[in-house]
């Protein structure tokens, strides 16, 4: 029997997990709790140049920037993609994609469907994406006004913009209704198990499969 060493063994390359949602179907804390279940998986920070709301950290959040720096970082092509939302920018920053991407590693997007749409067209074979569907409009509510985070007119504002979200449901590869966390998180993760088994995401098997055959 030869050395482990010389045994191929494959690899993989790594994927884009994409999360769409209305705001308030639970995506951050389906993707908090994700992340920290696997060490595999990191998250793309986003730029962003809206206000930063309480409890968020600027550079694990978001990397929270004026609109003229953002204007630049645009112009000088340094954004995956971008989106206007509520009234503010939001951008991935292309370079820690592509560095994670290189060393095998998985990246997490919580952009929105004009985002998702615009990974797509580039036709990237690394996509797989994901919408988070609230289990009703009364769950919806219930949860954007608990968290309390935005005013009253931001959360109605939220609400009819929800709809609008919603509607793009079909673009996507997979569907979960987040009815509870604990069961969405299985079936997350179930995808990112699934989506990295497949064969063409993983290098080098004709190699390892011709070592076996040889009894190597
Ligand atoms: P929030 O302001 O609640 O954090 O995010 C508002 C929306 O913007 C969410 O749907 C979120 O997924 C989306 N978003 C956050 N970062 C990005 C980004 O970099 N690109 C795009 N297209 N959407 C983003």
């Amino acid at each position: 029997m030869s050395n482990d060493a010389e045994v191929p063994s494959p690899h993989r390359r790594g994927l884009m997990l994409v999360l769409s949602s209305p705001s308030g179907a639970g995506k951050t804390t389906l993707s908090r709790q994700l992340l920290e279940n696997d060490s595999r998986i990191k998250l793309s920070i986003s730029c962003t140049t809206r206000e930063r709301r309480p409890g968020e950290v600027d550079g694990v959040d978001y990397h929270f920037i004026d609109t003229a720096s953002f204007r630049d970082m645009l112009e000088r092509g340094e954004f995956l993609e971008h989106a206007r939302v509520f009234d503010h920018y939001y951008g991935t920053p292309g370079s820690p994609v592509a560095e994670a991407l290189d060393a095998g590693g998985d990246m997490l997007f919580d952009i929105d469907w004009q985002g998702t749409q615009q990974l797509k067209e580039k036709g990237r074979d690394d996509l797989v994406t994901v919408f988070i569907l609230p289990p009703s409009t009364h769950d919806l509510e219930k949860r954007l006004i608990t968290r309390a985070q935005d005013s009253p007119d931001i959360v109605a504002r939220r609400m009819a913009k929800a709809a609008d979200e919603m509607s793009h449901w079909a673009e996507y590869d997979y569907v979960i209704i987040n009815r509870d966390i604990a069961t969405s998180l299985i079936q997350l993760k179930s995808i990112l198990t699934a989506e990295r088994l497949k064969r063409e995401r993983q290098y080098g098997l004709a190699d390892f499969v011709m070592a076996l055959r040889e009894g190597r």
